[in-house]
């Protein structure tokens, strides 16, 4: 077993896919986010629990995501949800991806990859209602189906928008993006094939309007609530647990200070206890003198700086040298939560599983409800 490692729990994830999945009505389909290798959690793991699930899609940030899932052996629909450069689009078309496209795009490109494919591709229209990042403004939509009709091997498929504030308590902006969406969608060749898009994670919790007929939830399918104000709450699980093991233990005296920079200074003598994960592995160097980890069910507070490779912890006098570290997790009755940690941190939970890049996942199937 490695020493540092994500462990994933896939119970976890199918018991978040299917109370989201529940919350719905059957009419709306939904499709599983899983960029960024699901968030941290494994692409294709996450995405084979979706599809058992009801899940009829998946979506990416880019077509290397997408390729890497057909690789893998997915025939779904994967949605591309970032814009493509023409360096994309031959594995776009190749793989059967479904891209965006907005009136910045080359279109010249796409069409002549998909006509020399032999391909009708299928794209959907990014619709930008106020998050100012990508998409076609309302105004401009009617010029820019004109100007598809050009392109014979371009199919639109469908429409999405995205909200910037759907997980604020007030709506009021949010229902205002809806508002510029539906503007957009009166100029579109709507049929009852016709994807339309609005909801993350945010919108399937707390805006009905955004459901349309297709979801696309990301961050709570890994268990965080995308804010603490919404108006209504799901019954998730935390997916992961991040797992590390005591390397080394010391007493370190009165005066003398730990780590680069001598940031801390035991004010008696302690025991210090050394843990063999940094910021190379993507824990975050501000949680130095500052973030928690658990041993043997008990606190113990990070002292000094992380290091790129390992840390440092006010330890129990009871810790041993291969003692298991869960610094992010259950272990025994107490929790350090992905949410408490990305408050420590000053982030959102997004980013820290997202950064855990270098540890290994192990995936476990753990139903903790029925444990307890
Ligand atoms: C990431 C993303 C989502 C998922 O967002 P969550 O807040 O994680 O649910 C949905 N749509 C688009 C366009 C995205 O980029």
């Amino acid at each position: 077993m490695p020493v540092s490692y994500m462990e994933v729990n896939l119970s976890a994830l199918r018991h978040n896919l299917r109370v989201i999945r529940q919350h719905l009505p059957k009419e709306v389909e939904c499709l599983a986010v899983v960029k960024a290798n699901a968030y941290g959690h494994g692409a294709v793991e996450t995405l084979r629990i979706a599809l058992e699930e009801g899940y009829t899609a998946a979506a990416v940030a880019r077509v290397e995501e997408g390729q890497e899932l057909r690789d893998a052996g997915f025939t779904c629909p994967i949605y591309v949800l970032g814009l493509p450069l023409p360096e994309d689009m031959p594995i776009g078309v190749n793989k059967d991806l479904i891209l965006p496209i907005d009136d910045t795009v080359d279109l010249e490109s796409l069409e002549c990859i998909a006509a020399l494919s032999r391909k009708t591709i299928e794209v959907m229209l990014p619709i930008d209602t106020g998050m100012n990042r990508i998409g076609t403004h309302p105004e401009d939509v009617e010029a820019f189906l004109e100007k598809l009709k050009k392109y014979p091997h371009i199919h639109v498929k469908g429409t999405f928008t995205h909200m910037a504030t759907a997980d604020h308590k007030e709506k009021d902006a949010a229902l205002k993006q809806l508002d510029r969406f539906d503007e957009a969608i009166s100029h579109m060749p709507v049929n009852k094939d016709f994807v339309i898009s609005s909801a993350n994670s945010a919108g399937v919790i707390d805006i009905p309007r955004s459901w349309h007929n297709l979801a696309r939830p990301g961050i709570i399918i890994y268990g965080p609530q995308p804010s603490d104000v919404m108006t209504n709450k799901l019954d998730l699980q935390y997916a992961m647990r991040l797992i590390s093991h005591v390397t080394h233990i010391q007493t370190l005296h009165k005066g003398e200070a730990i780590g680069y920079g001598g940031t801390y200074v035991a004010e008696k003598d302690m025991k210090t206890a050394t843990v063999p994960i940094g910021y190379a592995d993507g824990f975050p160097r501000c949680l130095s003198n500052k973030g928690v980890v658990l041993i043997n069910g008990k606190r113990c507070p990070i002292i000094g700086r992380i290091c790129m490779d390992q840390l440092m912890v006010a330890a129990g006098e009871d810790v041993e040298p291969g003692d298991e570290v869960v610094l992010m997790g259950r272990q025994g009755e107490e929790e350090i939560s992905l949410d408490e940690v990305a408050v420590t941190a000053g982030t959102i939970p997004h980013e820290i599983t997202c950064d855990l890049k270098r540890i290994p996942r192990l995936f476990v199937d753990i139903d903790y409800d029925k444990n307890c």
